[in-house]
């Protein structure tokens, strides 16, 4: 990924940053794109994992749609013009201006999590004189078996309309005169490389989507969410994602009618690779125990690591394959001990102003930026 012009290009930059490869990027979003048609599955891209302009620019000219988390990314998404019919909105707090900055915009659909959500969208809609498309968020009970903090299908989790609601939620469908039931949607978890978990959400969307439909609903979307995961280990080997085997299962395993939609909202998987976190070594500190690389990125640019115990590959790219090896903890600049991208991490020996890659940032990296320790907001780069 850094050949001898790209490492000539980040000399002259200030570090860190994010560098986006827009080439992987676009191979990606081809790979995803073509084997999304052969079953003619419609894919949306979930906005929250990477809303740089440029990343999202890219993305929506592959005509995908795309899935919104918040007020501001639904006009976000229609600002850099996805089209408002390929908008969907999920979340558990939707407040009421989010709701009626949505209404307004007439997205495709909101993805209700609570029926007291349901009971809000309905009248916020009648004061508008609308009719709202809202799809159910179920909560399957799936176990994505990942990191405990990005499972999100289990029934201790706070997303989605548990099953045991669902006679109730059908009721207040059909007394809701401004909504409109246009599907079910579900979404089990992030970084889910074992394909038989999806196996199982099929299984379950089947059976419920049979329970909808047993009681007079006609559902025209199957909304199965996104999660499909990446390889953090192998960046350079693994860079596309098997999106071909990843359809595959829900071709094989989903149960639709001729005109019923699929729908996916992928996020992590379409962007991951294309970026990583280029740093300069600030200081070698070496001790009895430990050796450290300080940076002048931390988790204020890449909170992954803290957040989630998460896995990330770190190379100084100054140095390349070079014989000699060292161990190092490699920490940010921030006052936290936690501030930490690896533990005992094997890089060659190592000097201030060496350039670190941190790899595979491209999906929840420079989002989750914050400006704790006052900060500056982390620039990006392209190529
Ligand atoms: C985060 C999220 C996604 C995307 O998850 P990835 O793991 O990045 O694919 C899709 N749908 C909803 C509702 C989400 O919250």
């Amino acid at each position: 990924m850094f050949n001898q012009d790209i490492l000539n290009r980040f000399q002259n930059e200030e570090t860190p940053f994010y560098y986006y490869d827009l080439n992987v990027l676009q191979q990606t979003l081809d790979a995803c794109t073509n084997a999304a048609n052969r079953y003619n599955f419609h894919v949306h891209y979930a906005m929250k994992a990477n809303f740089n302009p440029t990343v999202i620019s890219k993305i929506r000219q592959a005509g995908l749609g795309a899935d919104c988390v918040s007020g501001n990314e639904v006009l976000k998404a229609a600002e850099v013009g996805f089209d408002p019919s390929k908008i969907v909105f999920a979340g558990v707090g939707k407040s009421d201006k989010e709701i009626n900055q949505a209404l307004d915009l007439d997205i495709f659909s909101f993805n209700v999590e609570s029926l007291q959500e349901l009971g809000v969208i309905n009248s916020l809609a009648g004061v508008k004189g609308k009719k709202a498309k809202v799809a159910i968020r179920i909560n399957p009970n799936v176990d994505a078996h990942t990191h405990h903090n990005i499972t999100t299908g289990l029934e201790e989790n706070k997303f989605g309309i548990n099953q045991w609601e669902l006679n109730d939620c059908a009721d207040a469908l059909r007394q809701s005169p401004n909504l409109e039931l246009i599907g079910i949607h579900f979404h089990i978890g992030s970084q889910i490389t074992d394909l038989n978990v999806f196996k199982s959400l099929c299984v379950k969307v089947n059976e419920l989507h049979q329970w909808f439909e047993e009681r007079g609903f006609n559902l025209k979307v199957l909304n199965v969410g996104g999660g499909f995961g990446v390889d953090y280990h192998h960046p350079d080997t693994n860079t596309i994602p098997d999106f071909e085997g990843y359809f595959k299962v829900f071709d094989q395993f989903l149960e639709r009618k001729p005109a019923q939609e699929i729908h996916f909202e992928l996020g992590r998987a379409l962007v991951a690779q294309s970026g990583s976190l280029i740093s300069r070594v600030l200081y070698v500190k070496n001790g009895i125990k430990k050796n450290f690389l300080i940076l002048d990125a931390g988790m204020t640019e890449l909170m992954r690591p803290m957040l989630y115990q998460a896995y990330h590959k770190i190379e100084n790219i100054s140095k390349g394959d070079v014989a000699e090896s060292n161990k190092y903890d490699v920490v940010g600049p921030i006052c936290e001990s936690t501030d930490c991208f690896g533990k005992e991490v094997e890089l060659p020996a190592s000097e201030r102003n060496d350039l670190i890659a941190i790899r595979t940032a491209g999906a929840y990296g420079e989002v989750m930026a914050s400006g704790y320790n006052l900060r500056e907001k982390v620039k990006s780069v392209y190529s």
